[in-house]
């Protein structure tokens, strides 16, 4: 029987419209889609011709769950089915694309990866931070507090990089990430933001120093999802008028 394909498709970080045409045209041919926690479910009308599979981690038996999606993914392909599996944001900024792409490389089963916006990047631009900006920072620096064994980044080199620090997953380990930048040679002064659902009407931010993050964020009520921007171009966001969205309805270029 002819094998089927699995898209990994990023579904961006919140507002529909941020979803690529590609990500769309895949969504188009599936006839699975297997969905994560964090897709907006507007998303969805893109596929309504498609059985549709919640795959979810809900805390707790991380890579059991994992193990399972991969699994399912298998099944679906040997079946001969076009599989969309959508995730938040992009699928190789921690969405677990490489394991999955391994899997099923190593199992014969064409692959194909459709980028989305990281919420990172968006979170940041809503904000009006220039995460590169000339003369500020030399580069950015995606990383995550929360790694599955136990280990830790590297702080004291990430606190003298020259590069803005996007934190994912760090909403459970503030007072961590503070005390090791600050252990390692960043000042307390460094502006910090930390932006609470990115790109979503419910979108929160609230803007301080490393040294005043953690009363900022008790203070806010910081949840998750969210992402903290740490470095000197944060104290270069344009907000104001400039930072309103338009959220009128898409119109076709002739
Ligand atoms: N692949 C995703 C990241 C998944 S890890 C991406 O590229 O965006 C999940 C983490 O992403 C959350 O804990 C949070 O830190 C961040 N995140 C996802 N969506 C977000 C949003 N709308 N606003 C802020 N942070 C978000």
């Amino acid at each position: 029987m002819k094998q089927g394909k699995v898209w990994l498709i990023g579904a961006g970080p919140g507002d529909p419209e941020l979803l690529t045409l590609k990500a769309v045209k895949a969504l188009g041919q599936a006839q699975v889609v297997l969905v994560d926690d964090l897709v907006a479910p507007q998303i969805l009308a893109y596929c309504p011709q498609a059985r549709m599979v919640k795959v979810g981690k809900r805390g707790g038996c991380r890579s059991t769950s994992q193990e399972f999606i991969q699994r399912l993914m298998l099944r679906y392909a040997r079946q001969g089915l076009c599989v969309a599996r959508l995730k938040g944001g992009d699928p190789c900024v921690f969405g677990r694309a490489g394991e999955e792409v391994r899997w099923l490389a190593e199992h014969g089963i064409a692959c194909e990866i459709v980028n989305g916006v990281t919420a990172g990047l968006a979170a940041a631009s809503l904000c009006g931070i220039p995460l590169t900006l000339r003369g500020v920072a030399r580069g950015v620096t995606l990383i995550t507090a929360h790694a599955e064994d136990g280990s830790t980044p590297d702080w004291s080199a990430l606190a003298t990089s020259g590069t803005t620090l996007v934190v994912y997953m760090g909403v459970t380990r503030l007072e961590e990430i503070r005390a090791c930048l600050l252990a390692g040679g960043m000042p307390g002064a460094t502006p910090v933001v930390m932006i609470e659902n990115a790109t979503l009407p419910q979108q929160r931010q609230c803007f301080g120093t490393l040294a005043g993050m953690i009363g900022d964020a008790a203070g806010f009520g910081l949840r998750s999802p969210a992402v903290l921007v740490i470095g000197d171009v944060v104290a270069h966001a344009v907000r104001g008028e400039s930072a309103e969205r338009d959220t009128s309805p898409i119109e076709r270029c002739a």
